[in-house]
């Protein structure tokens, strides 16, 4: 049996992350996946700004290397369709320069993401990564926890559960209940040779009617590939036995602004489905010697379904609040507290704006009068751009007397 500090379980973004900042404070880990990597990864490949933004805290070197191996495509903007067939286009950052901005957003395969972010951890910890190791269930120990994996148990004064959404392991800690209302169900599968994509690789998010409050969504990708999904939320989809796949294609065939641009495309591959565990700040995520990272934390953005930034920082945090414990020698209830706390204060405010953004989806009349009278109007684009900079604007969007008012004014 191998003993350690920390146990970390997975490899995805927010397991690899942990892993990688434990190591700049010397504090010895082990980190197994099931999986060996490169792994394909059901997933849109779209990267909000907080991805750079947080791999840059980490080390700017290796923000340097992954661009400079994986080739992201940088991405500017959004171009929302809303029911009706209005169409807005929304830059990240208003009037952006290269000099003086961060990169907005990238689109890159989560295959090329997740086999960069394992071969850093590979770098550095050697051996102390295993890959095509299966945790099968964990105890509690004396001094901590066994984890029982297909190669061996595992002893470790602490984990951090970086495993994603579909994980089935039996453990001593709680872990969150994945209620339809706060689950998303998703399919996607890529494309070569969609037309008409934007020429500053905006991503494109279809609100349409029949689908609220989910999406459909065309993401540019490298070498003329193209990420084509759709996802709506669990309870939605099992109410209106909704068949996902079959409402995508159905779209891809009949949208008038969709379906030109993919006369003479090919698709590569059967859709492929997952679930996305929306963000839920009533779960425990934390308690003596575990934290909960991504995926296995719900940390998912419930109006985007943007998992990966999220999982980053969760990542790092968790590591973080790691070397707190070590530092103090302090692993109890009390003081795991601070990871949660951490966790709110970091992603809480977004999380519950793009919650209460997602419930208003729900009125399909709404949004279909709201985009008609925002069609034209020049103050949305700057407006809906600071959405993505200020969380304070974000909520000012909530408030119906606010909109009401940019919508007057023409
Ligand atoms: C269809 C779809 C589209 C999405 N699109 C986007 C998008 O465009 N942008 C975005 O930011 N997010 C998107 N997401 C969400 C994003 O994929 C996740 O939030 C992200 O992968 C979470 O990272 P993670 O590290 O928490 O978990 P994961 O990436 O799921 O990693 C968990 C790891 O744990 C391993 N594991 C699981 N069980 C065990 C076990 N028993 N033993 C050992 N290892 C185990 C797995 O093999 C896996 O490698 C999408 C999700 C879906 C389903």
């Amino acid at each position: 049996m191998q003993s350690t500090s920390v146990c970390i379980i997975g490899a995805g973004p927010g397991g690899t992350m942990a892993a990688l900042r434990l190591a700049k404070d010397n504090i010895p880990f082990v980190i197994v996946d099931k999986d060996e990597f490169p792994r394909e990864k059901i997933c849109g490949d779209a990267l909000s700004g907080k991805v750079p933004h947080i791999i840059r805290r980490l080390s700017p070197e290796i923000l340097e290397r992954f661009e400079e191996k994986c080739k992201p495509m940088h991405s500017f903007g959004i171009r929302f369709i809303a029911p009706g067939n209005y169409v807005f286009d929304v830059p990240f950052i208003e009037n952006y320069n290269a000099e003086k901005h961060p990169v907005p957003g990238y689109t890159v395969k989560r295959k090329l993401l997740d086999a960069f972010m394992v071969e850093e951890v590979s770098n550095i910890a050697g051996e102390k990564l295993m890959t095509a190791c299966t945790v099968m269930s964990i105890e509690k120990g004396e001094d901590g926890f066994i984890i029982d994996t297909s190669s061996g148990q595992i002893q470790a004064k602490m984990i951090i559960d970086a495993s994603g959404a579909a994980s089935s392991f039996k453990a001593p800690y709680p872990k969150p209940e994945p209620e339809p209302k706060k689950t998303a169900l998703a399919v996607r599968t890529y494309y070569k040779g969609v037309k008409g994509l934007h020429p500053e690789n905006f991503i494109e998010l279809y609100f349409l009617e029949n689908i609220l409050p989910g999406y459909f969504w065309i993401f540019p990708l490298p070498d003329g590939l193209a990420n084509i999904g759709i996802g709506i939320r669990k309870d939605v989809v099992l109410k209106k036995k909704i068949n996902l796949s079959a409402v995508m294609d159905e779209i891809i065939r009949n949208n008038p602004l969709v379906s030109p641009r993919f006369r003479d495309a090919e698709r590569l591959g059967k859709p492929a489905a997952c679930r996305l565990p929306l963000g839920n700040p009533r779960f425990r995520i934390a308690g003596e010697r575990y934290m909960l990272a991504g995926d296995a934390a719900h940390l998912v953005d419930p109006l985007t379904g943007e998992g990966v930034g999220n999982a980053l920082y969760s990542g790092f945090i968790a590591a973080e609040q790691a070397i707190d414990c070590f530092n103090e020698n302090r692993f109890d209830d009390a003081f795991m507290l601070a990871y949660g706390q951490r966790i709110r204060r970091v992603l809480g405010k977004e999380m519950s704006i793009s919650t209460n953004f997602q419930k208003m989806l729900k009125y399909p009349r709404m949004v279909k009068w709201i985009a008609k009278r925002a069609d034209g109007n020049k103050h949305i684009p700057g407006l809906m751009s600071s959405m993505f900079t200020d969380l304070d604007h974000r909520k000012k969007l909530l408030n119906p007397i606010f909109i009401l008012r940019v919508l007057m004014n023409r």
